[in-house]
């Protein structure tokens, strides 16, 4: 049977701004599948308790989010015009903020806390019930889909994440700085790995690619290869 009729689930797990997105978008319209962004829920979260002023010097009012969470409710739409993934919250189009340095810094803060992994990992299970789904994140193959037909596990050199994300906030016209964003990637990386809940692993079935000198199309390509050898 042909991968797009298969509705497989294919699991794109690794470090922060290595790509994973771009490859899961790019292999999403080749083989027809839904597209889920599970950074992008933990990102809305984020920016939900900023604007409730729930985020202090690095410490996250967790009671008081924990009574605000259920008022949230996040939605994707894909917007032809413009061909993007967009994320909303509470109906409202966030897709650009969500992804400001602001957002990026504060937001594996907010990715450490059970209540708030639990309610994300519901929506995500819950959103890929009819299957041929290509989700990414950092517990995709490890927690939210064990069962996942294929695992990729992404990496790439932090210095070549950095400058990718520095080029790219830049051509949004963030005001950044290059060693600003090599340290929140650092820093994402760090929490990730060492927070307690759902840390930051490879699947043991997971396949790693490292994408320091792929281009795009390289990338697509091979997962596309790694794709054909399931059964
Ligand atoms: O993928 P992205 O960089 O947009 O994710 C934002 C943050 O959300 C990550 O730095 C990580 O802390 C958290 N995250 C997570 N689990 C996921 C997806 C993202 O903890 N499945």
């Amino acid at each position: 049977m042909d991968i797009s009729e298969q509705k497989l689930i294919i699991a794109i797990d690794g470090h922060s701004s290595c790509g994973k997105s771009t490859v899961a978008k790019d292999l999403a319209k080749k083989i027809n599948y839904t597209y889920i962004d599970s950074g992008a829920m933990y990102r809305v979260i984020t920016l939900f308790a900023m604007r409730n002023k729930l985020i202090e010097n690095d410490k996250v009012d967790e009671n008081k989010l924990a009574h605000l969470i259920d008022q949230v409710s996040i939605s994707f739409k894909f917007n032809k015009e413009l061909q993007r993934h967009e994320t909303f919250m509470n109906g409202d189009l966030v897709e650009d903020e969500i992804r400001t340095l602001k957002v990026s810094n504060n937001v594996s803060l907010i990715a450490t806390i059970k209540f708030v992994r639990d309610k994300m990992v519901a929506l995500q299970r819950e959103l890929s019930k009819a299957g041929g789904v290509i989700m990414d994140g950092r517990d995709i193959g490890t927690v939210v889909f064990p069962n996942a037909e294929l695992k990729i596990f992404m990496t790439a050199d932090v210095e070549v994440r950095a400058i990718r994300r520095y080029k790219e906030l830049k051509e949004k016209g963030e005001n950044i700085s290059l060693d600003d964003i090599r340290e929140n990637v650092k820093k994402r990386d760090y929490i990730d790995e060492n927070r307690d809940e759902s840390p930051l692993r490879k699947a043991k079935d997971a396949i790693i690619l490292n994408n320091s000198n792929l281009t795009p199309a390289e990338q697509l390509d091979w997962i596309v290869e790694r794709m054909n050898e399931v059964k």
